[in-house]
């Protein structure tokens, strides 16, 4: 993945350290090793990153009942029960339905769920979070009947379904999971990662005490793939920034500061500049912009780069501004905006200017294509939405990731996606605003050697060179896919040299 996108037949590795790349014959001559690994004619790829994920999120959600795709009431039921059977909860929380799925158009009512759990409460999230299930005995455990009334939310007792700020009233009652089980869930899903090649997960905001979780698998050798864990701009975690400076536990890095600043385009929350298309509302900006340059000030005192979470335009054009007239005189600043899903056209030349670094979720594009020219409209859309081509080229680089669990982290669902502009389905056929596709050569980039940038790791990672770490994936099936989508995975992942994942081969 270096910039002639050389090629090469073997790799020499010592220490954990690439020692030499090139034809077979000549590092098989000059070299003789404990351990041989052939490749099979394969293709091996520097380790894949995704450059902005929620493991921590991922993990919370694990301890949960995952009811997305979930096809009928009596599905949903069953899925619970195995649930039940599986974990010793005495509360059971879910997440997922959706009931036009099951060929219903009005909220489901919570008899068969009371009916079926007579003891035990449930709290059971539609898909988009903005509506809850629940059972006669979470009603009773909650406190919740008619003299109960949430500004912003609804009740509805008699079908046991609550909206939007009556949600949070329940989870603000509701069990958290408990640091071992988070830890054991981390641990599963560090597996499932490297079996996809996936060597390095830039972790999208972290508590001090979700941050402890993973120090302290750190400490406990626990941690094999690598985190670089942006933590978010609270006074706990600047007192740990000022204290540890650039931290370095194992594979855990911390070094880099999440800011949110405005919210989703699905749920219109994404700060734009005019007004929704499909709503007489602008989004939410969750920071004032004065907020968000003392944010960038403080960080940039500490030396940490700070990774802003922009969807909408106006968000976009706020952060972006603000890089380019107080916080680009670092002449290696790196600040990342997180997102950049709408980009106003006059703003591109920002990227440019300012030398912000785009990291984005090419999945969420196929995605959203369902709804997102009703929510924006068609001007907004085709000039400045979902726009990584464009993205690229003013920046010079971008950075791709799956921002899971929002979507799969399946890395080779970003790879068509931004190649192909399709979704796993190989929908839509003529492939979503196919002018900002990029070529392989550009995606394959975004998650190795321009995402190691984004995490100041280009020196050690990122390509398969001399001096390099031995960080890397043998993929199954070759990369580049002429038409349909195909499924893929590694067949052995080395990181620093040490096998991670490994299916068997013959060493
Ligand atoms: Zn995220």
């Amino acid at each position: 993945m270096n910039d002639d996108l050389d090629k090469a037949e073997a790799i020499a590795i010592k220490d954990g350290e690439i020692v030499e790349v090139g034809p077979e014959r000549q590092i098989l001559n000059k070299y003789t090793a404990d351990k041989t690994i052939n490749a099979e004619q394969k293709d091996v790829f520097p380790g894949i990153h995704d450059a902005h994920g929620h493991i921590m999120s991922l993990a919370k959600q694990r301890q949960n009942v995952d009811l997305r795709g979930v096809t009928s009431y009596d599905q949903m039921i069953r899925e619970i029960e195995k649930h039940i059977a599986k974990n010793d909860q005495p509360i059971i929380q879910g997440r997922g339905w959706d009931q036009s799925l099951w060929g219903q158009e009005s909220l489901p009512n919570h008899k068969k769920l009371s009916e079926a759990f007579p003891e035990t409460p449930v709290a059971l999230t539609r898909i988009d979070g903005h509506a809850m299930l629940v059972n006669e005995a979470m009603m009773e455990y909650a406190n919740i009947n008619d003299t109960l009334e949430i500004e912003g939310g609804v009740i509805n007792l008699e079908k046991g379904i609550l909206l939007d700020f009556a949600l949070d009233y329940v989870n603000d009652q509701l069990p958290e999971p408990t640091k071992e089980d988070l830890k054991e869930s981390i641990v599963e899903i560090q597996e499932e990662l490297l079996a996809f090649g996936i060597t390095h997960v830039h972790e999208a905001g972290l508590h001090r005490e979700q941050l402890k979780l993973f120090q302290e698998l750190a400490d406990e050798d626990k941690l094999k793939i690598n985190v670089y864990a942006m933590i978010f701009p609270t006074e706990e975690n600047f007192e740990f920034a000022e204290k540890e400076g650039f931290y370095k536990n194992g594979k855990l890095s911390v070094r880099s500061f999440k800011i949110i600043v405005d919210g989703s385009l699905g749920s219109h929350g994404a700060c734009m500049i005019e007004p929704y298309s499909d709503s007489a509302t602008y989004g939410i900006m969750l920071r004032k912009p004065g907020e968000v340059q003392n944010v960038f000030k403080r960080v940039k005192s500490l030396g940490y780069q700070l990774n802003s979470h922009c969807i909408g335009d106006s968000a976009n054009r706020v952060v972006l501004r603000t890089i380019d007239t107080l916080m680009k005189d670092i002449p290696d600043h790196r600040w990342r905006i997180e997102h950049a899903q709408v980009i106003h056209p006059n703003d591109f030349e920002l990227f440019e200017s300012s030398r912000a670094l785009p990291s984005v979720q090419p999945t969420h594009a196929t995605t959203d294509q369902r709804w997102a020219e009703h929510h924006i409209g068609h001007d907004r859309l085709h000039k400045g939405g979902y726009s990584y081509n464009t993205l690229r080229k003013k920046a010079g680089m971008i950075m791709f990731g799956t921002d899971f669990p929002v979507e799969d982290f399946d890395p080779f669902a970003t790879l068509y996606a931004a190649t192909k502009r399709k979704n796993t389905n190989n929908e839509p056929k003529e492939g979503f605003l196919p002018a900002q596709k990029v070529d392989y050569s550009v995606a394959l980039k975004a998650m190795t050697l321009w995402a190691s940038f984004g995490c100041f790791e280009e020196g050690q990672l990122g390509t398969l060179e001399k001096g390099k770490q031995a960080t890397l994936t043998i993929l199954d099936q070759p990369i580049e896919l002429e038409n349909d989508f195909a499924p893929n995975y590694a067949v052995l992942t080395l990181i620093d040299g040490e096998a991670v994942y490994d299916i068997n081969l013959e060493w």
